[in-house]
């Protein structure tokens, strides 16, 4: 349950009754909108339910107001927003940069709040900062550079981040979309978390698993082999 800013709540049934219009992002399509709830029932005069569907999406949003509290009555919306999750394997992200791994954290955290634009700049931000630590990295002492090298030959690393770099450059075409934030949408701002996404799952997250697997076999006990010593 996720309780409901009192600035969100537009109108009452009367001055100091129900919800009746509710204006919030919708936990099913992350939609803002609008929510007008028809009738409230009321359960031993301390909590009322209501369900409404969205006007966007047409999915129920389970409103409660409790009213036992000392003061104004607190309004419930259920369910929480179904939003993204933290991509697998985001832990090698922040093993290789705290920083970057709190960018992918709140980039995750604008887009379920419904900010398109300003998940797009987060996530921006997020691959320069890959871009500049994995192509410039001159930290010798990062586990990554050992990690990459266990990459089949061939693979072209650089590959996929200089196709981002021109994306981003500024008449590439993501980097256009940057000189105005507000014009970002919905379907904008998700496709730039799941490149970004794929890029940390492919720089990252892959080189990162296989250095751990490559380190469970080497340190595997072998069995030995009967009649191995025998003349
Ligand atoms: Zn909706």
């Amino acid at each position: 349950m996720q309780v409901v800013d009192v600035t969100r709540i537009r109108s009452r049934f009367s001055l100091a009754g129900h919800p009746q219009v509710v204006e919030m992002l919708c936990p099913h399509c992350l939609k803002e909108a609008t929510f007008a709830i028809k009738g409230w029932s009321e359960h031993a005069g301390q909590l009322a339910v209501s369900e409404t569907p969205c006007p966007r999406c047409n999915i129920g949003v389970m409103f409660l107001n409790l009213l036992d509290a000392p003061g104004e009555p607190t309004l419930y919306t259920h369910p929480d927003p179904v939003g993204r999750t933290s991509m697998e394997g985001a832990e090698y992200l922040r093993t290789l940069s705290g920083s970057l791994g709190r960018t992918y954290e709140s980039a995750l955290k604008h887009y379920n709040h419904g900010d398109w634009g300003t998940t797009a700049l987060t996530v921006r931000h997020l691959l320069e900062g890959l871009a500049t630590r994995l192509l410039t990295d001159t930290h010798h002492d990062a586990s990554l550079a050992t990690q990459l090298e266990t990459l089949p030959q061939g693979v072209n690393l650089s590959a996929p981040l200089e196709d981002i770099a021109d994306f981003l450059a500024p008449n590439g075409i993501l980097g256009r979309q940057f000189y105005d934030e507000t014009s970002i949408d919905q379907n904008t701002a998700q496709q730039l978390l799941e490149l970004a996404e794929q890029l940390v799952a492919y720089l990252v997250v892959l080189p990162g698993t296989m250095a751990e697997l490559k380190s469970r076999i080497a340190t595997a006990p072998v069995p030995m082999r009967r009649g191995m010593t025998a003349a």
